[in-house]
């Protein structure tokens, strides 16, 4: 015999319930088969509401009748099209709906629902459609019986939550099929009755457990669970989409996660089942060949330590502490004893080890109620000051990860802390029970889909890590990093084991966000049609998403954005900054924001500051955090000024070729911003903090080779006229380096604490002499480096290396 049970969408619509007819032609004729069926999918929900509205005096309770009948006449209708004796099934139909109108109308006149009135009101649901389905499966000349459940499972009058006689419950089932020989008997779920006759109902979600002890008393071969889900999954499905069905599960562990929140599967249901060893199957109704779970006394032999991660919101968590507790024995007692009178289901506990205190998980709903017993159960000691009154916190949700292997493999926790941590997540309390069979965790309900996406790529996805990418500022060099996100996409998917996903864009304009990852195919007209772009806004979207591994990329050269990482570093949000007004204002500033970084455990870069693409910064990092000391640094750092240098010469003039790099882009639209060297000495000054030494702007020395002249004009325009009222003056600077055998170079240099720019004429065989074209050049003399110092040389400018340098501040930030 096998008992198979269908849930509320498998049986939600004519449709739905004509796969369930194939599933049971499929499945009965090889042995006799128990039909455990749900309500109509939302029924329940919708008996609920309505008797809420009539229970206020809401007149409007009759709207929602309406649509309970209507759901219930569309099946019939759709299911009984072309029958010609579908009269019998209707009246059937509308006496249940007349019956269930009166109760109805009963609550709106006394404005009063009590627990039991409850239940019999629920049990419409089921009885409505399991009399649908017996009828159908008639009218379709299958051999089937009905049986109402309700005669079968007898309980306590715990209405609403009704505990079984298991004693009589297993006579009733017994005797009923000695009898019964149908092929297929059908049954409601969820009801049965008291021992005095009274409707009671097992706890939402309870067909499963309905069909479980059907299955145990008639010692099934197998127990199916037919749901809308190709099984147990790895994780809720409905909250990450790269979870999977788990082939095989022991007792155990369907126990834990069902107990954790996985509602595939209502928790009692596995213990009927576990004693007498009948394998449980959570199947697919619209997908009937998936291979779903398979649940039996064995876990499977995959090798996987963590088999799934559940989750349950709408916790709230009891604190109760005070020095009276120390080493008085007794009080964990009091305190659970005064929970159970109340009928309190404790989910979680933990007691630290100094017994200062205990702490424990409950429903948020029953939150008042534990509060008022237990501060009247403790009032005592809260006057004498022995105990604090219990300290409460709700909207909260507790994770858990759940395996039987766990206990066997080290570090479990460590990982799932360090996910946690990683991605900001907020710890309240851990549990883990003895069994180490689960360890769980409360945390704020608004981080649940962050942490069970990201434990669920530590522990599933080992191969792919998701990088959810917020940028701001797509001028060229903004572009150029799209490009490259989209070209190099399945590569780095592939080799590096990484989903880059652009989640916000924003320029000055406009900004777009989208959840699912922007498609870079046509950013631009989506951009272009996006809402209007705010700064906070952008901001406020990123925090709201919650996303993990989030970073927040500023390819802007405005000093509004750069004061704003300091709130996506506290969202441990990490920053790559192409700006460089951070790093090189306020020493102080710069401090803070290295502070937040790892204080929010969020990376903070910004390697295209200084040579844009070439790894300067990295790899100053990477001496000093090897413990090497960097003693002085002699650089060339301005693209700019090296193509101004590098054609200027007797025969130009210098106006010209300073006019020429402007009309090509190497300047600001001030030229004189890169040419008084302003530029470079923000450059020296970032690699010197970066060195470890503390110094303002203000503290470089700049040594300008501009005229007073050029310095004090009023617009870029006068400007230039005065290059050529001085052009004498710079072919004076040309004219000594040439006589000197030297290249005219503006170098920045870090020395003996102190910093300075200025314009040097380097001698021939210095490496500085043959620098071309817009290179940059880095030499760091450190305390392993003393005499040939380490030297990093490259195109130091150019929106496409300076693009590929943000890329691989992501990479960094992914790898790590
Ligand atoms: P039924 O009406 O068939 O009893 P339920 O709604 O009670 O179905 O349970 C199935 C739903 O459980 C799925 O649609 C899914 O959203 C949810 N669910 C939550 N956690 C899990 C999980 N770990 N595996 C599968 N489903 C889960
Ligand atoms: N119909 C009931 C509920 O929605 C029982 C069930 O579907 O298992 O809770
Ligand atoms: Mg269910």
């Amino acid at each position: 015999m096998k008992v198979l049970k269908f849930g509320g969408t498998s049986v939600g619509s004519a449709e739905n319930i004509n796969k369930v007819l194939d599933i049971l032609k499929l499945e009965s004729p090889s042995t006799q088969t128990v039909v455990v069926v749900s309500a109509i999918g939302g029924i329940t929900n919708k008996l609920i509401r309505a008797s809420q509205k009539a229970c206020d005096g809401k007149a409007s309770y009759e709207d929602d009748f309406i649509e309970i009948s209507s759901i219930h006449h569309k099946v019939v209708e759709e299911l009984f099209l072309k029958e010609k004796d579908s009269d019998t099934i209707k009246k059937l139909v509308n006496a249940k709906l007349n019956e269930l109108k009166q109760l109805l109308d009963g609550i709106f006149l006394i404005n009063e629902i009590s627990p039991k009135t409850s239940d019999k009101l629920l049990s419409f649901g089921e009885l409505l459609s399991s009399t649908i389905i017996y009828h159908t499966l008639l009218s379709r000349s299958f051999n089937a019986e009905f049986k109402n459940a309700q005669e079968l499972i007898i309980t306590d009058d715990n209405f609403t939550n009704a505990n079984v006689d298991f004693e009589l419950t297993n006579l009733n089932i017994d005797l009923c099929f000695k009898r019964n020989k149908a092929d297929i008997t059908v049954l409601p779920g969820f009801i049965a009755k008291s021992v005095h006759k009274e409707s009671t109902t097992l706890g939402r979600g309870g067909s499963d457990y309905s069909a479980a002890i059907l299955a145990a008393a008639l010692n099934a071969t197998q127990l199916q669970i037919w749901t809308d889900v190709s099984g147990m999954y790895t994780t809720n499905p409905k909250l990450v989409k790269q979870a999977k069905p788990i082939k095989e599960l022991s007792y155990q562990e369907a126990i834990e996660l069902s107990h954790f929140g996985a509602k595939v599967l209502y928790p009692p249901t596995v213990l009927p089942v576990l004693q007498k060893e009948i394998s449980l199957a959570i199947k697919n109704t619209f997908e009937p060949k998936a291979l779903g779970t398979t649940i039996t006394h064995n876990s499977a032999n995959d090798g996987l330590p963590v088999k799934g991660i559940s989750n349950i919101d709408r916790i709230a968590l009891m604190t109760l502490q005070g020095n009276g507790m120390v080493g008085v024995p007794g009080f964990s007692k009091r305190l659970f004893e005064t929970l159970a009178q109340e009928k309190i289901n404790i989910i979680l506990i933990t007691q630290s080890s100094s017994e200062h205190s205990i702490c424990f998980g409950i429903k948020d709903e029953d939150a008042d109620q534990a509060q008022t017993a237990i501060d009247g159960a403790f009032e005592y000691e809260i006057a004498l000051n022995k105990l604090e009154p219990i300290i409460v916190e709700t909207d909260l949700s507790i994770i858990a990860l759940i395996g039987d292997k766990m206990k066997n493999h080290q570090g479990i926790s460590g990982r799932m802390f360090s996910t946690l941590g990683k991605n900001n997540v907020n710890i309240r309390a851990i549990a883990q029970g003895a069994s180490e069979r689960n360890i769980s965790a409360v945390i704020a309900k608004a981080d649940v889909k962050k942490a069970l996406n990201s434990l669920h790529e530590t522990f599933f996805e080992v191969k792919t890590k998701q990088i959810n990418l917020f940028i701001t500022g797509v001028g060229n060099v903004g572009e150029r990093l799209l490009n490259q996100i989209k070209q190099q996409h399945s590569y780095v998917k592939k080799h590096l084991k990484l989903n880059l996903r652009v989640v916000g864009l924003s320029n000055s304009r406009t900004m777009l966000i989208d959840d699912d990852g922007i498609k870079l195919e046509d950013w631009k007209t989506q951009l272009d049609q996006g809402q209007r772009a705010s700064l906070q806004g952008f901001l406020d979207y990123a925090t709201q998403l919650n996303l993990r591994n989030s970073v927040f990329i500023d390819i802007t050269a405005n000093s509004e954005v750069a004061q704003i990482y300091p709130d996506y570093l506290r969202q441990s949000i990490s920053v790559i900054a192409c700006n460089k007004i951070a790093c090189s204002g306020k020493l102080q500033y710069y401090k803070s924001l290295k502070a937040l970084s790892l204080k929010y455990n969020a990376a903070f870069l910004f390697e295209t500051n200084v040579g844009a693409g070439l790894p300067v910064i990295d790899t100053l990092n990477h001496l000093i955090t090897s413990g090497d000391r960097i003693n002085e640094i002699q650089a060339v750092l301005s693209g700019s000024l090296n193509f101004v240098f590098n054609n200027f010469n007797a025969t130009t003039a210098f106006h010209d070729v300073v006019k020429q790099a402007k009309e090509e882009g190497y300047t600001e639209p001030d030229p004189r911003i890169d040419l008084s060297g302003v530029d470079v000495a923000r450059k020296i000054l970032i690699l010197a903090r970066e060195s470890g030494y503390e110094l303002e702007l203000e503290d470089v020395s700049l040594e300008n080779f501009l005229t007073k002249n050029a310095m004090d004009a009023s617009s870029v325009e006068d400007f230039f006229k005065t290059l050529i009222e001085d052009e004498g003056h710079y072919q004076a600077l040309y004219h000594s380096a040439v006589n000197h055998n030297a290249q005219l170079k503006f170098v920045a240099e870090f020395k003996n604490g102190k910093a300075k720019v200025g314009l040097r004429e380097i001698a021939k065989g210095h490496p500085f002499y043959n620098l071309e074209g817009k290179d940059n050049i880095v030499m760091f003399y450190t305390e392993l480096y003393p005499e040939q110092p380490m030297i990093i040389k490259g195109a130091g400018a150019g929106a496409d290396v300076t693009a590929s340098g943000l890329f691989a501040d992501i990479i960094r930030i992914a790898n790590n």
